[in-house]
């Protein structure tokens, strides 16, 4: 089965580069933070903080997301969150979810059974992949970016300019949450056999064509 694995931390283009690299191969994807935010805005919608009803509640959802990298869409329980997962505030609260051992076991369950039921190959993202949850695939990569240029890029996206004013609205956001989620997930560092691919100085089209040339080396 080919799997194509992604880490790094947030505003470095993963989801973009994920998505797009799909497409060419005509591939599944998988974006695996859209499920811990998905569970964290059930959670914050319930008023649910305590480890063990985060567990309860992830143990108990019916958590759908799509891997059709045209079509993205991800609900629990029925009820469609695709555009609230992006909200700040799910942003700012998502390791309710993610710092929960336990609940990352359960989801990462889930996700590895997503892996299993593509066999037409897929591109699946996050910052555990190449590590934990497919630690066997062919083609691993550690995508990273200086600092700067991914508050830049986070600040584009969330404001639409990277003036001083939105760089300062969103370097918190950015270098905090990452410094939180290195806690239990180790994504700043290469491992054994995972290539890294810094694009700090490159263009979205160059990241996307060295993710298919290591993938064709691969095969
Ligand atoms: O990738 P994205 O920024 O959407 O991920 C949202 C959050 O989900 C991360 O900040 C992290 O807390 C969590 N996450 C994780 N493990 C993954 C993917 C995401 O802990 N594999």
């Amino acid at each position: 089965m080919s799997v194509v694995a992604i880490d790094g931390p947030s505003g470095v283009g993963k989801s973009s580069t994920a998505k797009e690299v799909a497409r060419r191969l005509g591939y599944r994807y998988l974006d695996t933070g859209a499920m811990y935010r998905a569970m964290a805005w059930l959670c914050l919608n319930r008023g649910v903080t305590d480890p063990v009803d985060v567990l309860e509640q992830v143990r108990g959802v019916d958590l759908e997301i799509s891997t059709d990298p045209d079509d993205f869409f991800v609900s629990v329980d029925g009820i469609d969150v695709t555009e609230e997962i992006r909200e700040s505030e799910v942003s700012a609260n998502v390791q309710t979810v993610s710092a929960v051992v336990d609940a990352r076991a359960e989801l990462i369950d889930m996700q590895r059974d997503i892996i299993t039921g593509a066999p037409e190959g897929i591109v699946v993202e996050g910052r555990d992949i190449t590590t934990v949850v497919a630690p066997d695939a062919p083609v691993r990569i550690l995508m990273t970016a200086r600092d700067e240029v991914r508050v830049a890029r986070r600040a584009k996206e969330l404001h639409g300019t990277d003036d001083a004013e939105a760089l300062a609205a969103t370097a918190e956001h950015v270098t905090g949450r990452d410094a939180k989620d290195a806690v239990t997930t180790s994504f700043l560092e290469a491992s054994d056999g995972v290539h890294t691919l810094d694009t700090s100085d490159i263009d979205f089209d160059q990241v996307v064509e060295t993710v298919l040339s290591l993938v064709k080396d691969a095969r």
